[in-house]
């Protein structure tokens, strides 16, 4: 392999990959899911075999980066033997997990063993009932105990994803601020994008950056920071607290979109490899790949896809089109 690379017509290069394990969850977030989710027959869950074959073949065009991601990573049985697996192989820069949080109590240090040292955790409410609400679950503790005992494990950096909702969560943007300040967390607030399941998007419904940077800076005044060329494909803009206790990101994909300097390529449950988010078409590589594909047909397929890659999403032009797929059946 190595006969090319992940270059779209306007020069942009996939270097990171985001893969999700399954597309079932034990939230049902209102942003993501819808209640009663159709989840995808097992049989077409790319089993942990062709995830990394997938993963090695996507590494000879030049990825480095992968996270892992869902639906819900951690309700996929040994997800811990999965990232051993990623971490071994040559070329592989960074590995890292989104989760809800939900099962880091019982397999933070097993993940932690296997040597992942970045995880994210969607955290989007502090109270009970609002968390609920968001979630339609009650879970909070069970996210609570998740952090504690990621934190006593040694990950480093936690950060918490907020997803930000117009008169919904906004209560909660400030607390959270204090609670991840209080214990060494990284928070992450990410506008809410016309990726849910229920078609509740609206465009009065995400809360901009700016509204939050002021919200937050009331309490604790933040100032930016200048992001470096290492940090140029960051999808968050960072800030840091004046009093030096901490850093706040914000992903403004729908007021600030950064497709311009895009370098994700995604591969959902079902091998289905994506090169937007926001793609209305995907390409299929399971099936050639249980077929018997080559890796360089497989390869010549991802090259194929990023060269159609699209100059960004369109959310705020009419002529946006919502993917078929939500976020939890993509990979968030
Ligand atoms: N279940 C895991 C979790 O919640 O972290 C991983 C998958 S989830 C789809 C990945 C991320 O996508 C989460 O941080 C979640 O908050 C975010 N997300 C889901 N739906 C979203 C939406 N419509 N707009 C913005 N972010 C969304
Ligand atoms: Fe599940 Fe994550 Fe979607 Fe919430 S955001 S429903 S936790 S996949």
């Amino acid at each position: 392999m190595g006969q090319g690379h992940l270059v779209d017509r306007f020069n942009r290069i996939a270097t990171n990959l985001r893969v999700s394990v399954t597309d079932v969850c034990n939230l049902r977030c209102t942003y993501c899911m819808s209640e009663d989710m159709q989840f995808i027959d097992k049989s077409k869950i790319m089993t942990f075999d062709e995830i990394d074959q997938l993963i090695r073949i996507a590494v000879g065009l030049g990825v480095n980066k992968v996270r892992i991601t869902g639906g819900e990573p951690l309700v996929r049985p040994n997800l811990s033997d999965l990232i051993l697996r990623v971490l071994e192989i040559d070329g592989i820069k960074d590995v890292s997990l989104t989760t809800n949080g939900i099962g880091l109590a019982k397999q933070a240090q097993a993940l932690y063993d296997a040597g992942l040292r970045r995880i994210n955790v969607s955290l989007d409410a502090l109270s009970e009932a609002k968390f609920e609400q968001i979630t339609r679950r009650k879970a909070l503790t069970k996210v609570l105990e998740g952090l504690k005992e990621a934190n006593r494990c040694g990950f480093n950096p936690i950060k918490i994803n907020a997803v930000t909702m117009r008169g919904f969560t906004e209560e909660e943007v400030v607390k959270l601020v204090s609670f991840a300040r209080k214990n060494s967390y990284e928070m992450r607030f990410i506008e809410f994008m016309p990726l849910d399941a229920d078609d509740i998007w609206g465009r009065n419904m995400f809360v901009p950056k700016k509204e939050l940077v002021d919200k937050i800076s009331e309490l604790y005044p933040l100032e930016p920071i200048e992001s470096s060329s290492t940090l140029k494909h960051e999808t968050a803009k960072n800030y840091q607290f004046k009093d030096g206790i901490g850093r706040v990101g914000f992903i403004s994909s729908v007021s600030e979109p950064f497709c311009d300097d895009c370098n994700r390529v995604r591969l959902t449950a079902d091998g289905k490899f994506r090169n937007c988010l926001f793609a209305t078409e995907e390409t299929d590589l399971l099936t050639p790949l249980r077929k018997g594909a080559s890796d360089e047909v497989i390869a010549d397929m991802m090259i194929e896809s990023v060269a159609k890659k699209k100059a960004g999403h369109l959310i705020n032009s009419v002529d946006f089109i919502k993917p078929k797929r939500n976020m939890s059946m993509i990979g968030g």
